[in-house]
């Protein structure tokens, strides 16, 4: 039996819909932030894919994806990708050959891209009609969304801005979450490839596990700011972050959320002494 609130039955149905769209359990998408790690994951079975496979299988579909990846950085300005039909694209060297050979065939989503030149106010973003679909996108959806039938489309991070700069600018594309839109930050919170141990993947440098697990309590807590402000964090950040465009993924994933939006790890791995797989999306 369907229970109308009193006075429903004189609402005209629009209004009715209307008044259902602001049930909580279905008025936002989550937010993702992954750690995307090694191109190779893409053709791997491992614990990180089959979690990524489980969690695709667990959320609500959404309408369309925007991926922020840490492997489209511009300079002096952010863009959308509005191309109907986003080629994979193989921004990696020395894999196998296997590894060119891969198509993640998700369509575009112009429509959407659009919507995020019109929510931001504060910049104006560009359409970029060329760009196709990174690998800190294809290689997880591949797991997590395999028949590549949800349009995908990507926003760049300008590499001339400060953590700040990007956190606030997060904030402005929350209103997508309301619209079905999937928002994934893919990047790595610890990552210095120069410091990779690749003879044993075992391996966790201290100050990786250090500052993975700083960051793991702030975001815990709530605590966003010094994250935001990592570079003051000491030793262990600066080591873990030597360059930034892969936790500046983090910061948009952080910054879409609501206050007091807690937040779930999903995934969480230190890889080859200096990569950190963790992964997490709002409860
Ligand atoms: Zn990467």
């Amino acid at each position: 039996m369907l229970l109308l609130p009193a006075g429903a039955a004189a609402m005209k149905l629009h209004e009715f819909h209307k008044g259902a769209s602001n049930f909580p359990a279905s008025d936002r998408m989550p937010v993702l932030f992954v750690g995307h790690g090694s191109p190779m994951n893409a053709i791997q079975d491992n614990h990180f894919t089959q979690s990524l496979t489980a969690w695709g299988q667990r959320l609500e579909r959404p309408a369309a994806i925007l991926v922020i990846s840490a492997h489209w950085l511009t300079r002096g300005s952010t863009s959308v990708s509005t191309s109907p039909d986003p080629e994979t694209i193989y921004d990696f060297y020395g894999f196998p050959q296997e590894m060119y050979k891969i198509r993640y065939d998700a369509p575009g989503s112009p429509d959407f891209a659009k919507q995020v030149v019109q929510n931001v106010q504060s910049i104006q973003v560009h359409e970029d009609h060329e760009m196709g679909l990174d690998h800190g996108a294809w290689t997880i959806l591949k797991h997590m969304f395999p028949k590549a039938d949800i349009p995908v489309f990507q926003m760049s991070i300008d590499y001339e801005k400060p953590p700040q700069w990007h956190f606030a600018l997060a904030t402005e594309l929350k209103k997508l979450r309301g619209k079905s839109v999937l928002i994934i930050g893919s990047g790595n919170i610890v990552h210095n490839l120069r410091m990779v141990n690749f003879q044993d993947f075992a391996v966790k440098y201290d100050w990786a596990v250090e500052f993975d697990e700083l960051v793991k309590q702030k975001i815990t807590e709530g605590d966003y700011q010094p994250l935001i402000d990592y570079q003051q964090l000491g030793r262990a950040a600066q080591l873990s972050v030597p360059t930034n465009d892969h936790y500046l993924p983090m910061l948009y994933s952080l910054g879409l959320t609501e206050k007091n939006e807690a937040l779930r790890f999903t995934y969480e791995e230190v890889l080859g002494g200096s990569i950190s797989m963790r992964c997490f999306e709002t409860a």
